[in-house]
């Protein structure tokens, strides 16, 4: 038999979550972002989870191709855009659009001319700092472009670095969308703006984010970018990663647990041993009292996780032993929690769970 754990994605909790982020932006058509392996879900399991989306985005040229290989027909959208010349000969093949954001890119696409034009996203800098063309540069960049023969659709984009805190101290939203339209005021296109936090903020914003394509990522797999909760947002979990007891200890009072000693036990208790370590991608950072689903009931881990596995406690939980179901993250546990006690985001435990877990797909609808 294998090792017990398994991360079971749900598809009917992709299509629910997709449909919220619709519901958000009624009008906008919808790219499900898929990178990093559909954050860690599979991409063959995100085509048909997001089988209605308007189109795909992600960052991997590979993962591009397989989309179309495995029969996606609708767009794809590289994130980063090209990287050099046979990139754009796969983008033409492929028929892939791409984001530029930089003088390179557009000098490297006037010496190379792809078989097929290409339609790209001209990405807008406005305040984040990280990809992007600065306001004033834009309607330049944008010229440059569209003076480029095999060059189709121009989409302008931009994104968001604080959306999930509409009135954060450094660089508020209103503040990237006010540059967004001054940098692009005159120029035609469709416009696409808002990630999952920007989607997040559509309601009460007056759908001032929306534009004509919206991105989301993180809410479609069930997580939240900051903020609320997903239980508040009406996001379902798309992936639940769940184990099994594998043994038990009963420990005495000044006795310890796990690599460093870190947890001594106050009274006489039974430790519960769950077979998920860091090297199945739970974090190794998470501290003694990250919340955890033993048998239905909700416990904690006690001591250092380990590469394999890691200890809970079962007091809670006395009927609990070999064989229990632990659930780490998803259906009864939200990831965000379990990241916010581990001190990092529900993204990079979602985009983490390691190859050697196996990957189930759940078919079944969630009702709600
Ligand atoms: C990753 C990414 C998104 C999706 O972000 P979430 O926070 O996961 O919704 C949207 N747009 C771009 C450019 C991205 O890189």
């Amino acid at each position: 038999m294998p090792r017990p754990i398994t991360a079971t994605v749900h598809l009917a909790a992709m299509r629910h979550n997709l449909a919220r982020a619709r519901a958000c932006a009624p009008d906008a058509k919808a790219w499900a972002v898929v990178k990093a392996n559909a954050y860690g879900h599979g991409l063959e399991r995100a085509l048909r989870g997001f089988a209605d989306a308007d189109g795909l985005a992600l960052v991997e040229f590979d993962g591009a191709v397989r989309l179309r290989e495995m029969g996606w027909s609708k767009p794809v959208l590289l994130l980063e855009g090209w990287f050099d010349a046979a990139d754009l000969e796969t983008m033409s093949r492929y028929d892939l659009n791409g984001a530029v954001h930089c003088m390179e890119q557009i000098a490297l696409l006037e010496r190379h001319r792809p078989a097929q034009p290409l339609n790209v996203h001209l990405k807008m800098n406005t305040g984040m700092n990280r990809l992007g063309f600065r306001p004033e540069r834009f309607a330049e960049a944008y010229r440059r472009l569209r003076a480029i023969p095999h060059v189709g659709e121009i989409t302008l984009m931009t994104h968001f670095a604080n959306a999930d805190e509409s009135q954060h101290p450094c660089l508020p939203v209103h503040d990237q969308l006010r540059r967004f339209k001054e940098g692009a005021a005159g120029l035609p296109g469709p416009r696409s703006l808002a990630n999952s936090a920007g989607v997040f903020q559509m309601p009460h914003l007056q759908g001032a984010l929306a534009g004509d394509w919206i991105r989301p990522g993180i809410m479609l797999y069930g997580g939240t970018p900051g903020g609320r909760t997903a239980v508040q947002y009406g996001l379902l979990p798309a992936m639940t990663l769940a184990s099994e007891v594998i043994g038990v200890q009963d420990v005495r009072a000044g006795e310890f647990v796990g690599y460093g000693s870190r947890f001594e036990a106050e009274g006489a208790m039974r430790i519960g041993i769950v077979a998920c370590g860091y090297a199945d991608g739970y974090p190794r950072h998470a501290p003694t009292g990250t919340p955890i689903v033993v048998d239905g009931v909700r416990t904690r881990t006690v001591g250092r996780v380990s590469m394999d596995m890691l200890a809970v406690d079962l007091t809670p939980v006395p009927q609990a032993g070999v064989g229990s179901r632990v659930v780490l993250w998803g259906e009864g546990m939200p990831v965000d929690e379990v990241a916010t006690a581990a001190g990092t985001i529900g993204y990079e435990l979602m985009c983490a769970v390691a190859p050697r877990v196996a990957m189930v797909e759940d078919r079944t609808s969630i009702l709600i």
